[in-house]
């Protein structure tokens, strides 16, 4: 951690050679809570800017609320951090662990990005305006959330993926005919989640997160053009037993499967004793394209001395929300990105973000 706390404070100066102030030492002097005050902010102005922390492969530890940190100073200029070139306004906080990189850029060209980042494959028009939509309804919210906070959003997957790779013209008219707007239920921003490929049928929300959303459930589309529409896995006892910490496992069964029909508890024995996981956490727990999705079957197999399990599943992603591959094949059959959305957040409406 010192070793990277002296980097960054070599690094830096010579990033901004240009613009790094002689006086930086003394505004390193203010100490504040890791938090700002926006309050004066109108709607327009709180939601005109995105602030994102820069995280690089080795962060680890977030800023809190409480932390103390200390402003070192704002510059304007680029940074390149784990191959991705960060350009715009940079405020450089300085906490307990670790220094905070904190790009701040306008919304419009985020959303762009994060756009870009998710459906690079020359998609059908309506369906970027769909993901423009989806992007941006995110966005707010972690704008509303952390309105006071020296960040509202990572750079990592811990949230949207930002690249800054650069825009196509497509991607940049398609998010600049829905500017502002976002999807709302009953006055607020929803909880915009999305994955890549349901299987034919997305899941209710409750299944796999907190609470039910009544804008969050299931319902059938078309995704067969995904690549991941099916897939099969194999996976022996013992790489189980390895994942799950158990030291050999003797027995597999499925104990019980959410309302729509996906894998929900499975059951491992190993001897007499019997542990339980749920289909969501093994794939967390295993890797997302390890196992794909929790809609699949299971068949146990024998091959001489080892037992195994043979997966096939269809889909991709946790099923809740919008299906990307089924919307490509909405907007392929005519479908525009407001019927779409419609679709699959039902009782939601598009509204422009400053006029929550
Ligand atoms: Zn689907």
């Amino acid at each position: 951690m010192i070793v990277k706390y002296i980097l960054y404070f070599i690094a830096l100066p010579l990033l901004f050679c240009s613009t790094f102030p002689a006086n930086a030492v003394d505004n390193f002097a203010s100490t504040e809570r890791a938090v700002i005050d926006s309050s004066a902010d109108d709607k327009n102005a709180l939601f005109s800017h995105i602030r994102m922390l820069i995280m690089d492969l080795g962060s680890r530890y977030l800023p809190d609320r409480n932390d103390v940190v200390k402003k070192i100073d704002t510059l304007t200029g680029s940074t390149v951090v784990d191959g991705v070139t960060y350009s715009g306004e940079i405020e450089i906080y300085s906490g307990e662990q670790q220094l905070y990189t904190i790009l701040r850029i306008p919304l419009e060209d985020y959303v762009k990005s994060v756009v870009m980042a998710e459906l690079d494959r020359g998609w059908e028009y309506e369906a970027l305006k769909v993901q423009a939509v989806l992007a941006r309804t995110y966005a707010v919210n972690h704008i509303i959330k952390n309105r006071d906070a020296i960040y509202h959003i990572t750079s990592s997957t811990l949230h949207q993926v930002y690249k800054n790779a650069k825009v196509s013209d497509m991607i940049a008219s398609a998010v600049e005919e829905t500017t502002g707007e976002i999807l709302t239920y009953k006055g607020s921003p929803i909880e915009a989640y999305y994955h890549s490929t349901c299987g034919g049928k997305t899941e209710h929300a409750e299944e796999v997160f907190n609470g039910p959303y009544p804008y969050l459930r299931s319902v059938k589309n078309d995704c067969t053009l995904s690549p991941m529409y099916y897939w099969e896995r194999k996976f022996s006892y013992n790489e189980l037993a390895k994942a799950l910490n158990l030291p050999k496992i003797t027995d597999i069964n499925l104990f019980s499967r959410t309302v729509t029909g996906r894998m929900d508890i499975i059951s491992f024995k190993s001897g007499k004793i019997e542990t339980f996981a749920r289909a969501k956490d093994l794939r967390r727990i295993l890797g997302w394209k390890r196992l794909p999705s929790t809609m699949f079957k299971i068949k146990k197999k024998e091959s001489g001395s080892e037992k195994y399990l043979m997966l096939t599943g269809r889909g991709y992603g946790h099923g809740v929300g919008l299906c990307q591959w089924g919307t490509l094949h909405m907007a392929g059959s005519g479908k525009k990105y407001k019927e779409i959305l419609a679709y699959y957040y039902p009782g939601t409406l598009i509204t422009k973000h400053e006029d929550l």
